[in-house]
């Protein structure tokens, strides 16, 4: 018992040794890039818990919903109780969508929010919800986005969330997360549930 004890304890001296010293070694402070990407749930929740963090610090955010628009959203009723600006695509682009073009206006509307946040140093942490659709579908052009991400103030946080990112964003990113399903209660037919879901 007593060796294992000194061999953990020895385990740990030296794992605590790593991590303090990567820890010393990473001093830049620098507004990041976060994709949250992948099939599995959890990505826009992720996005919101970044901004209910930020909020939670007294520091500004805005939302650019970029799906879902017609439906509720528990992280707006209360993140907008806290003063954190949102614009909800107009139409919500879903697998329903018929009119390319109407989705396509509606995509252009809500990026003009985005891109006014974008440029606004005032704004501490921007979420681009479900953005990666609109890549996908070519809704909104690519090199405008990259463009934007770009040029944002240098301490601006921005989280992107959304399937199957495109490949340059990734690159461009700081941190990347791919939240993988192993499984999912829509699977076994029960349907989307209030203040989990939603
Ligand atoms: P959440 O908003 O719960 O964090 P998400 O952003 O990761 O989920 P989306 O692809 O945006 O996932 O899908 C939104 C809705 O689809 C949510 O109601 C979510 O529960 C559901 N969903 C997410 N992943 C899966 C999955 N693998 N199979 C079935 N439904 C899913
Ligand atoms: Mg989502």
């Amino acid at each position: 018992m007593t060796t294992d004890n000194s061999k953990h304890q020895q385990r740990q001296q030296k794992l605590k040794e790593k991590v303090d010293s990567r820890i010393a070694a990473a001093t830049d402070d620098k507004g990041l890039l976060l994709v949250i990407t992948g099939n599995g749930k959890g990505k826009s929740t992720a996005g919101f818990g970044v901004v209910t963090r930020a909020v939670g610090h007294g520091m500004t955010a805005a939302v650019v919903q970029f799906i879902k628009g017609q439906w509720e959203c528990g992280e707006r009723n209360l993140l907008k109780q806290h003063g954190v600006d949102f614009h909800v695509m107009a139409s919500g682009f879903t697998w329903e969508t018929q009119n390319r073009d109407e989705d396509i206006k509606h995509a252009e509307s809500a990026w003009q929010a985005a891109k006014q946040w974008l440029a606004d140093p005032s704004i501490e942490v921007v979420l681009l919800d479900e953005l990666t659709y609109m890549l996908t579908y070519k809704y909104l052009d690519l090199n405008q986005v990259i463009a934007a991400l770009e040029q944002r103030p240098e301490h601006q946080h921005v989280v992107i969330t959304g399937r199957a990112c495109h490949r340059r964003i990734i690159e461009m990113a700081d941190t990347v997360s791919e939240v993988q399903s192993i499984k999912h209660a829509f699977d076994a037919g029960i349907r989307v549930q209030r203040g989990v879901d939603w």
